[in-house]
């Protein structure tokens, strides 16, 4: 059976995420920060869901050792690595003025270099199987931009152009590298914005709702499947429709 880790799948889109690829009888390394019982909660979900093995492993992604260090000790753990999500992601959202340089570099350190190290890590593993999924959770707002959110947005939008070019150093390995990016999905990142803001962003969605995190977990599904060999360096965007391209 396949070997997944899935970086953030203590909570919310990345629990999503492990929890489906569970009822598809993956081994699954599930992965925290701080919230170690929400990781066992996971882990337990994923068992009763039919996952073949589950691991609860934590690391601050925001260390780039702690990074490497994770995909090393999933490999170990699982005897193997074969899919890689990279989901786990911050904000510290404000206006460019305000914007400290900690705000700054902890959100580019967590959500950008640390896909950088793990990803490299995984590569070489994938390599030696001459099989590989790589799926970087990304975000609609960097295709769109958003105001408050330089640092974040920057981050997702340079995960991208990672995304585009490690697909094509690997792709004739037997290697894809796709990204996702989310529209709104209902989460714990959500449910801290204003009332005001969502009532904004609902009108910027034509389906009129936000998304369901079980909802980007059935496109992660996909593409870590034999079924989306043929693609790579996609990015999907699952956000009922407000990217236009
Ligand atoms: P969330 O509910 O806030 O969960 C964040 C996850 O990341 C948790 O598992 C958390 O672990 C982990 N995490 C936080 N800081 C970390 C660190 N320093 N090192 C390692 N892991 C850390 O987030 P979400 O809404 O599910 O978002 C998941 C991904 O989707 C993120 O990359 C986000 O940018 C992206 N996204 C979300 C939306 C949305 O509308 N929600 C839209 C577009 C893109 P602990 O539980 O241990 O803290």
């Amino acid at each position: 059976m396949r070997k997944a880790l899935v970086t953030g799948s203590s909570r919310g889109i990345g629990k999503a995420i492990a929890l489906e690829l569970a009822r598809r009888g993956y081994a699954l390394a599930v992965h925290y920060a701080g919230n170690q019982a929400a990781a066992e909660a996971t882990a337990a979900e994923a068992r009763a869901l039919g996952a073949s093995q589950v691991v609860v492993l934590g690391a601050d992604l925001s260390s780039a050792q702690a990074a490497q260090k994770l995909v090393a000790d999933a490999n170990a753990a699982l005897g193997g690595l074969e899919v890689l999500v990279n989901n786990a992601g911050i904000t510290r959202d404000t206006l460019l003025i305000r914007m400290k340089d900690e705000d700054w570099d902890t959100v580019i350190a967590t959500n950008l270099s640390a896909i950088f190290h793990t990803t490299r890590e995984a590569i070489k593993l994938m390599m030696r199987a001459r099989w590989g999924r790589v799926i970087n959770i990304s975000s609609v707002v960097g295709l769109l931009g958003n105001p408050g959110q330089a640092n974040y947005v920057a981050a997702k939008a340079g995960l991208i152009g990672f995304t585009r070019s490690v697909a094509k150093e690997y792709a004739a390995r037997g290697i894809t590298v796709n990204a996702v990016a989310p529209g709104f999905i209902e989460s714990d990142m959500t449910a801290k914005l204003p009332e005001q803001v969502v009532a904004e962003y609902l009108k910027q969605i034509p389906a009129g709702r936000f998304g369901k995190p079980e909802e980007v977990a059935k496109a992660v599904a996909f593409l870590a499947s034999d079924d989306a060999a043929y693609i790579t360096g996609q990015t999907l965007c699952v956000d009922g429709g407000m990217t236009p391209h």
